[in-house]
């Protein structure tokens, strides 16, 4: 069954709440902060319900999963296009097949998981050829155990620096994970995103666009705005 509205408003306020504690702790203005509403399992209309509450950036882990929904949304975006708060913008959050990128292309405005010069490069070639750019975030895997994805932390600004010379693409920030069930772990690993991220903007190794840390999940948002998170991808704690 679909979520509601209400429910989903109802969530929505809650995490906003937390987002707003976790700023005021470290002096930071709340609306540095965009939530992507990671919509993985959710049906259709929970999909719109989130449009309904001002939600416009929506996150897919899979590439079909996302081209589907994207395409379905299509029509009905364009109906409600005025209506809306914005654009709606799909982020590609999870890990990225080489083979997959000529779909994700057809609807993403952002990849969050580059963690290859090589499939950068692929992306980069795929753009020349539907003529368009994208923003991308570099994935790091920040955690001592239990990531498969996600460049390792000491070949984090090197490549970030080769991935932003890259003509098509933009590197406008970093991406990592936390530790399921591991709050210290958790915590440190957001903590070494902040610093990579720190030497980058000191070094000037990327360009001006370069801003963002997506970090924070329903289990670890809070944790990830007291490490300077901007972007949280969250979906169970907006349905469930
Ligand atoms: C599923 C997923 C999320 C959202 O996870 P929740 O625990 O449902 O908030 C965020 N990022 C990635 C990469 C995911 O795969």
């Amino acid at each position: 069954m679909a979520v509601t509205r209400n429910k989903i408003q109802r969530n929505l306020d809650r995490i906003r709440t937390n987002i707003e504690i976790a700023c005021a702790k470290r002096n930071r203005d709340p609306r540095e902060v965009t939530l992507v509403a990671v919509t993985k399992s959710v049906e259709m209309d929970t999909i719109r319900n989130l449009l309904d509450v001002g939600l416009t950036d929506l996150g897919e882990s899979r590439v079909r999963q996302l081209t589907a929904r994207a395409e379905e949304m299509g029509a009905y975006l364009a109906r409600r296009r005025n209506e809306l708060s914005g654009p709606v913008r799909w982020h590609m959050v999870g890990h990225l097949q080489r083979n997959k990128i000529k779909h994700v292309l057809k609807c993403a405005s952002y990849v969050h998981s580059v963690d290859s010069l090589r499939l950068a490069e692929d992306l980069n070639s795929r753009c020349e050829f539907d003529g368009r750019n994208i923003d991308v975030f570099i994935q790091v895997n920040c955690a001592e155990q239990g990531q498969k994805y996600g460049c390792a932390v000491g070949a984090a600004t090197h490549l970030a620096e080769s991935v932003d010379t890259l003509p098509q693409l933009r590197v406008i920030g970093l991406m990592t994970m936390g530790v399921l069930n591991d709050e210290p772990e958790t915590r440190l690993a957001f903590s070494r995103l902040r610093e990579i991220h720190e030497e980058i903007l000191r070094d000037r190794v990327c360009g001006p666009a370069f801003r963002h840390l997506s970090m924070g999940m329903s289990d670890d948002y809070v944790i990830a705005v007291e490490q300077g998170a901007t972007v949280l991808r969250i979906g169970r704690a907006l349905f469930a």
